[in-house]
Order: structure tokens, then C-alpha cells, then sequence
């Protein structure tokens, strides 16, 4: 079981690393579209290796 939270508190399991990731997005895009919208590239990239250390951390 993997699972991802967000900074905000909101916490999602999955089967596997696409769907935790999917339902992060999703979460992200619905409740922090405009904090998506203010990040560079560069702070994308950061938040996605800090998911990634959260998934590598879980598995
Ligand atoms: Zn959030």
C-alpha cells in the first residue's frame, strides 16, 4: 500500500505509485489550483522529488 499527503493534511492510499500520484494531482488540482498556477518548473520538480521521497519512504 502507498500513500502521499499533502502539506495541507490531505493523505491519499493507493495500489501503487501511478495512483497515489494521480490522486495527489487531482487533489492538487482542485484545492491548490492557483498555488499550481504561481510554481515554476523548478518548484514543481522540487514537490514531485519530495513525493517521491514520501513514496521511496513508504515502500
Ligand atoms: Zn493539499
Amino acid at each position: 500500500m502507498k500513500t502521499l499527503s499533502c502539506n495541507c493534511g490531505f493523505t491519499t492510499k493507493g495500489e501503487n505509485n501511478y495512483q497515489v500520484e494521480a490522486a495527489m494531482w487531482h487533489h492538487a488540482i482542485h484545492d491548490h489550483g492557483d498555488m499550481l498556477k504561481s510554481m515554476t518548473v523548478e518548484m514543481l520538480e522540487q514537490w514531485l522529488l519530495s513525493k517521491d521521497e514520501q513514496l521511496k519512504a513508504g515502500a
